[in-house]
């Protein structure tokens, strides 16, 4: 779970990283970073926290040039270490580079091994590194299908070779003194788009709402197996893997990660979110009050299944807007307590209603427990709990930060056990097809999160 962003001949290079930074900053909050170069070098500023905590203003002064790179963080693979925090810079014979990683390499811990067996010496523990590693030590030459641009010939080949080593999911922003690269992984698991400004400035991002913040217009997605290159000679496409790969792009980031506000994998989120909702309904029509959404997560299914089921929707559980995504601090006890800090009912909605709820996803349990529990207490009469998703029964390999299996309730628990858990009156969750038609399934979704059908192990 993080957010990438780069930028390509604009005066406030390292500015407009912060801005774009602070749109991707629900993908990330555990640290911030930015790399900006000024044609000749490198400079960064890597901090921990909220993308206003981690970089000053005063930092942005000194970050001076063109081009930049940013990365917010929430960990998947290495832990929430200091050292982990990117872009990573390197210099190698070739000079120097940056980069920032959305995603998660399966097959790190082996390349990793064989490395540093032969002597490399690591600086974190992320899974990114090894793309640093990979890439300075490169020797083969760029596959024959490949023309280089002259301005792309020494270090391309370097990125291809390691693009084929590993394997899993990466969107990627490298920069360059004088390029900003763009990569997707083949099967597009994460997100990456491109934009541009009226002054001829080009962007890179997560998500469009890094677009917006910065006034550029979206062009269009980097492709899977994409490699894009902007420098002074314009902008270039390569596609280094001859085979195209089945698309798996995550689907979790239309249910639950990505903005509502984004544009990403050539969809609206927002559409595509309110049609699992209407979806919902239509698998599960209800008798019932009201329906109430768990903000902010579950606020467009809950509009969706309120259409088209003709039930009030009702804000019914109100959210404080000061305390960051539940999961993020790191304890069972802390998770907890954080539920509460963050929600909390409207008796007076609540009161003698029976109600329908509705979430995006069920993960520990914690929030559907807890959220039925204050409901009971505050008088409803009836609480049936909806899941815009099906069932969560295995972790993400893919960048998107799962508990183990163990801690996947679904994966201990049926749904009627899950139900008692609760404490509901009923609970349902929307089908694997339902979910898949309204996210469009000719996109060609990764869905293993949910079906335990891994794409690349
Ligand atoms: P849980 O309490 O573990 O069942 O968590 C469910 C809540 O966490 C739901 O409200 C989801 O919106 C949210 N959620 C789902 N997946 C994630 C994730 N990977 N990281 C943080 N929050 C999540």
């Amino acid at each position: 779970m993080c957010g990438v962003f780069g930028v390509f001949n604009n005066p406030s290079a390292s500015k407009m990283t912060f801005l774009g930074l602070h749109a991707l900053q629900h993908r990330g909050q555990e640290s911030a970073g930015i790399a900006v170069s000024d044609g000749y070098d490198i400079n960064l500023k890597l901090g921990s926290g909220l993308v206003t905590k981690a970089i000053k203003e005063s930092d942005l002064e000194e970050l001076r040039g063109d081009i930049a790179i940013g990365h917010v963080r929430y960990s998947t693979a290495g832990g929430s270490n200091i050292k982990n925090i990117q872009p990573f810079f390197a210099h190698f014979f070739g000079g120097s580079f940056a980069i920032a990683h959305n995603g998660n390499l399966v097959n790190a811990r082996d390349i990793r091994y064989e490395l540093e067996k032969n002597g490399a010496i690591f600086r974190s523990t992320s899974d990114t590194e090894v793309f640093v590693h990979l890439i300075a030590k490169s020797k083969e030459p760029p596959p024959s299908h490949i023309m280089l641009h002259k301005n792309d010939v020494e270090f391309l080949p370097l990125v291809f070779s390691a693009m084929k080593k590993v394997k899993g999911a990466y969107s990627l922003t490298i920069l360059r003194e004088k390029q900003l690269i763009a990569i997707r992984d083949p099967y597009g698991f994460r997100p990456l788009v491109l934009g541009k400004n009226k002054t001829g400035s080009y962007f890179v991002a997560s998500e469009t709402c890094a677009f917006d913040i910065v006034d550029a217009e979206y062009l269009r997605d980097i492709k899977p197996g994409e490699v894009l290159v902007i420098d002074d000679a314009g902008m270039r496409s390569y596609f280094p893997f001859e085979h195209t790969e089945k698309a798996e792009k995550c689907i979790f980031e239309f249910v639950y990660f990505a903005r509502p506000d984004s544009l990403i994998f050539n969809d609206y989120v927002y559409g595509i979110r309110k049609e699992m909702g209407r979806q919902l309904a239509r698998e599960y029509p209800i008798d019932a009050d009201c329906v109430v959404p768990v903000l902010d997560s579950g606020m467009l299914a809950a509009k969706g299944y309120s259409e088209e089921s003709g039930i009030p929707l009702e804000i019914g559980l109100i959210r404080n807007h000061y305390v960051g995504r539940s999961f993020i601090q790191p304890t069972q006890e802390i998770r907890d307590l954080s539920v509460k800090l963050k929600l909390n009912p409207v008796k007076e909605v609540i009161e003698g209603k029976r109600i329908i709820v509705i979430d995006d996803s069920i993960v520990r349990g914690t929030t559907s427990k807890k959220i039925v529990n204050m409901l009971k207490k505050a008088g409803a009469k009836e609480i049936h709990m909806l899941i815009s998703s099906p069932p969560v029964i295995a972790p993400c390999y893919y960048g998107i930060d799962t508990p183990t299996k163990e801690e996947l309730i679904a994966n201990q628990m049926s749904i009627d056990e899950i139900k008692e858990f609760i404490g509901c009156d009923s609970l349902h969750y929307l089908s694997l097809e339902g979910m898949i038609e309204a996210a469009g399934k000719e996109k060609g979704f990764c869905t293993a999160c949910f079906t335990e059908n891994y794409p690349v192990l």
